[in-house]
C-alpha cells in the first residue's frame, strides 16, 4: 500500500493525499484548490499529477474550498466514483463551490478581456456552475462515527475535528494482501479546543500512520478573552473616538459568525457602542442561515447562550446585505460603521472594494482575524505594507492596520499535541506533516520527536511511501 503526497506539502493550500492498496484501489483524500500561489495558482489547480480516471473515491475531511474547491474539475477530468463527507459538509459545500464557481468564471472574464484585445487566445474558467452541479451528484454523506465500507480491502469512520461546521477526521482501515490491517488517520484541518462555538476535536482510534495538520506547528493563539476585549476596543477606537469605520475582512463561513456572536454578546452585555454593524457578503449570509439550522452541532455554551437569545447571530443595528446595491450605498456613508465582508484573505468578493474605497483615510482600521497567505492581498495588509494594489491600481495605506490571530479555526501547536496525545506514541509507526509553511512545520516535527513520536516525515510535493 502507498500514500502520494499529491498537494498540501510545501504550502497550506491544495490538500489532497493519494492512498493506493494492495490490490490498486485509490483513494483520494480532500480535492482541494491551492490558494494565494500567484501567477502559479492557476497552472497548479489545471493540472493534476494523476490521472482523475485512476481514481475510484474521494472523501472529503471539510469543506474548505482548499480541501474541496477542485472537486468539480476532477469530475470534468474524468473521476467517475463517488465523494463521501459528513452531512453538514455536504451542504456547506454546496455553497462554497458555487461561489468558487463563480469567481473563477468572473476572474476568467476579466483575463479573457484583455487577451482578446492582444489578439491572445481565451481562457477557460477551471470550472463552471454547470460543472459544479454536476459534481455535487457524485456526493453521498455518512455520518460521524457510523464505519462505512468501501470494499473488501477499505473502510471508514469520520470523527469530529472541530474545525468547522462538519468538519472530520477521516480514520481509514486497510486490509493488505497479508491480511493484516493498517489504520491510517488524515486529520483533516483540527480546531481548537474551548472553540467558541464548535464542540471539541473528538479522540480518534489508534493509527499507525496519521497524516497530520501542521498550520499553526509553531505558533501558540491568544487568550479569547483577551481577544474579545481586544476588538472592543478597535471598535471603540475606531468608531467612536476616530469616528471611522472598521473593515474587517473574514471568511464567510466560521470567521463571520465568530465575530458576530462576539459582537452579540458585547450588546447584550450592553457594551457595544450604538453604531451600525454590516456583515456584506451574500455567502456569509447564506452560511449563517445554514448555521442557524445546525444549532444542534455547536457546543454546549452555545445550547445555553439561546436560551436566552434565540439568535447569537443577529441584533438590532446588524444588518446582512445581499443586494449589491446596497453594498456600493455603504461606499457613500460618512457614518462610522463595521462592516463584516468576505473573502478573508481578501484576494476577492466585496471585500476588496471596500479596501479600495477605505484603505487610505486613517481614521479607518482594517481589522485582520485570520491566516493569509503571504502573497495575498490579505498577507500584504497583515505585514502592514506602506502600499497595495487592488484591482490594479497601487493605494498607500493609511488606515490602522490591527490583527487578532486567537480567532483561528486551527489548533495550535500546543492543541494538535493534546489532539494526538490519545495515541500509544510507541505504537504509531510515521506521522507526514502536511498543510503547513515550512517553519511551521519543522518546528512542530520537532516537538513531536520531544513528545516520544518516533518518526515525523515532511513529505515533499508527489513523493510517496509505502504503508503496511
Ligand atoms: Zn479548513
Amino acid at each position: 500500500m502507498q500514500i502520494k503526497f499529491s498537494g498540501a506539502t510545501e504550502t497550506v493550500t491544495g490538500s489532497k493525499h493519494l492512498v493506493t492498496t494492495d490490490k490498486g484501489y485509490s483513494i483520494l483524500l480532500d480535492c482541494g484548490l491551492y490558494q494565494g500561489m500567484g501567477k502559479e495558482t492557476d497552472a497548479l489547480n489545471r493540472y493534476f499529477n494523476f490521472n482523475p480516471s485512476d481514481i475510484d473515491v474521494v472523501i472529503l475531511s471539510h469543506a474548505h474550498i482548499d480541501h474541496s474547491g477542485n472537486l468539480p474539475l476532477l469530475i470534468k477530468q474524468g473521476f467517475l466514483g463517488s465523494i463521501y463527507c459528513t452531512p453538514p459538509t455536504l451542504v456547506v459545500v454546496e455553497v462554497l463551490l458555487f461561489d468558487s464557481a463563480k469567481i473563477h468564471e468572473y476572474d476568467i472574464e476579466y483575463v479573457n478581456k484583455k487577451r482578446e484585445k492582444k489578439g491572445e487566445t481565451l481562457l477557460v474558467p477551471l470550472y463552471t456552475s454547470k460543472d459544479v452541479e454536476r459534481c455535487l451528484k457524485h456526493f453521498k454523506t455518512v455520518p460521524y462515527g457510523a464505519e462505512f465500507s468501501l470494499n473488501d480491502e477499505a473502510s471508514f469512520t469520520f470523527s469530529n475535528a472541530g474545525h468547522i461546521l462538519g468538519s472530520a477526521v477521516v480514520n481509514l482501515k486497510l486490509k493488505a494482501k497479508t491480511k493484516r490491517i493498517t489504520s491510517l488517520t488524515f486529520t483533516g484541518d483540527v480546531g481548537k479546543y474551548h472553540d467558541m462555538l464548535l464542540k471539541d476535536p473528538d479522540i480518534f482510534p489508534h493509527a499507525d500512520y496519521i497524516i497530520c495538520e501542521s498550520t499553526y506547528g509553531d505558533r501558540l493563539h491568544e487568550i479569547e478573552t483577551d481577544a474579545e476585549l481586544h476588538l472592543l476596543n478597535v471598535v471603540k477606537n475606531t468608531c467612536v473616538e476616530k469616528k471611522g469605520k472598521l473593515i474587517i475582512p473574514a471568511f464567510s463561513l466560521g470567521r463571520t459568525q465568530e465575530i458576530v456572536f462576539i459582537l452579540d454578546k458585547l450588546k447584550n452585555l450592553g457594551m457595544l457602542p450604538n453604531i451600525k454593524v454590516y456583515v456584506d457578503s451574500p455567502m456569509s449570509t447564506n452560511v449563517t442561515n445554514i448555521m442557524r439550522d445546525h444549532i444542534d452541532c455547536f457546543n454546549h455554551k452555545l445550547q445555553v447562550y439561546i436560551k436566552t437569545d434565540k439568535d447569537p447571530f443577529g441584533f438590532n443595528n446588524l444588518k446582512y446585505i445581499t443586494e449589491k446595491s446596497e453594498s456600493i450605498e455603504l461606499n457613500n456613508s460618512k457614518e462610522p460603521c463595521i462592516i463584516i465582508s468576505a473573502s478573508g484573505m481578501m484576494d476577492a468578493g466585496r471585500i476588496k472594494h471596500h479596501l479600495k474605497n477605505n484603505i487610505s483615510d486613517a481614521k479607518n482600521t482594517i481589522l485582520v482575524v485570520g491566516y493569509c497567505t503571504p502573497n495575498s492581498l490579505g498577507g500584504k495588509i497583515r505585514e502592514r505594507q506602506k502600499v497595495v494594489k487592488i484591482f490594479g491600481d497601487e493605494y498607500e495605506v493609511n488606515a490602522d492596520i490591527e490583527i487578532i490571530d486567537s480567532y483561528s479555526a486551527h489548533a495550535d501547536y500546543s492543541e494538535l499535541i493534546r489532539f494526538l496525545s490519545c495515541q500509544d506514541k510507541q505504537k504509531v509507526k510515521k506521522i507526514f506533516l502536511v498543510h503547513g509553511d515550512p517553519p511551521a512545520k519543522f518546528s512542530f516535527r520537532e516537538k513531536l520527536i520531544s513528545e516520544g513520536f518516533k518518526e515525523v516525515i515532511i513529505p515533499h510535493k508527489n513523493e510517496s511511501f509505502n504503508i503496511d
